[in-house]
């Protein structure tokens, strides 16, 4: 069985752990911060490694949020990056859409069940969408939908793709529109396949539990573009070129972060204990991935003169 790398405390491997990677890609909600609360010491440690002039890249699999929203997160905390430092799952798929997928008309909008960061990514992509926050589709089903969807008379002969997030409104009528479209032959696309996510020291329904409904009306299995999807590690390497080699992805969760470093072939992964999985999930039979490294929190990788 693989086997993990302890840093915390150890100065030396810490130097070394550094000196072998030239990019780290931060997971962010269980590394950075929980929910709103900004863990001790990221800020410094951030600073601390742009210093040695490696390069951070936040990349999350909140797909609720656009790069903008996740910039104001950002700084109400008083971590320091830009846009172009962030990838979500919401813009990785509305790269994928507009650069990967190329719809093209007659059948080129794109059917959203998903809020507004959803919305504004694929806006600064330019690619045309229905549903998602618009009101008309969050509301009960009338006796008129259900004969307009069954005859499509409701539905809009442009859509091509069906792309599936976290809906904090999902009803019977988005998922029916959904299912019709997809029996149509759209493309089915989810930004992420979490099950659930992390909140207020409990667990809601994720993206994943989202896509799931219309994957067991279909059985079709849709493309996902969050962690670990490959096509959002190829995504992120299409807009940075970095070495994998020598890049280094930091998570909490064994499933998403550190299966998603491991399959992308990059140089290490480093996992913390301030989210989801912890030391036990790595070391138990059958974990579904194992860490190069692991630390306690993020600031251990911050070394100061002694
Ligand atoms: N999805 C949603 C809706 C979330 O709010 C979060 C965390 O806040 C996640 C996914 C997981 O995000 P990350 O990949 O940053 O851990
Ligand atoms: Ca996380």
């Amino acid at each position: 069985m693989a086997s993990s790398k302890y840093l915390t405390g150890d100065s030396s491997a810490i130097q070394e752990f550094i000196d072998r990677f030239d990019v780290f890609l931060f997971d962010c909600d269980g590394v950075l911060w929980s929910g709103d609360h900004l863990f001790e010491g990221v800020v410094e440690t951030l600073e601390f490694l742009r210093s040695k002039g490696k390069k951070t890249i936040f990349v999350t699999n909140n797909s609720t949020k656009s790069r903008p929203q996740y910039l104001a997160k950002f700084t109400s905390l008083g971590i320091p990056t830009s846009t172009e430092e962030i990838f979500g799952s919401a813009y990785s798929a509305a790269i994928y859409i507009s650069r990967i997928l190329k719809l093209s008309p007659p059948k080129n909008k794109v059917y959203v069940i998903g809020e507004a960061g959803i919305e504004q990514e694929l806006r600064t992509e330019n690619v045309p969408f229905i549903g998602g926050t618009d009101p008309s589709f969050r509301r009960d089903m009338t006796p008129e939908d259900w004969k307009g969807i069954a005859d499509g008379s409701l539905l809009d002969p442009e859509v091509g793709c069906v792309l599936a997030g976290l809906d904090f409104h999902i009803n019977y009528l988005k998922l029916s529109h959904g299912f019709q479209y997809l029996q149509r032959g759209a493309v089915f696309l989810a930004t992420n396949t979490d099950a659930t996510f992390p909140m207020n020291h409990s667990f809601f329904p994720g993206a994943g539990s989202v896509s799931l409904p219309l994957a067991n009306m279909t059985g079709q299995k849709p493309i996902a573009l969050g962690k670990p999807s490959q096509a959002m590690m190829d995504a992120i390497e299409g807009k940075f070129q970095f070495d994998r080699a020598r890049t280094c992805m930091v998570g909490d969760r064994l499933d998403t972060d550190i299966k998603f470093g491991i399959e992308g072939r990059l140089g290490g992964t480093l996992a913390v204990q301030t989210g989801v999985n912890k030391k036990a999930d790595w070391e138990a039979e059958g974990a579904v991935a194992v860490p190069a490294f692991y630390v306690d929190k993020l600031s251990d990788l911050r070394l100061v003169a002694e």
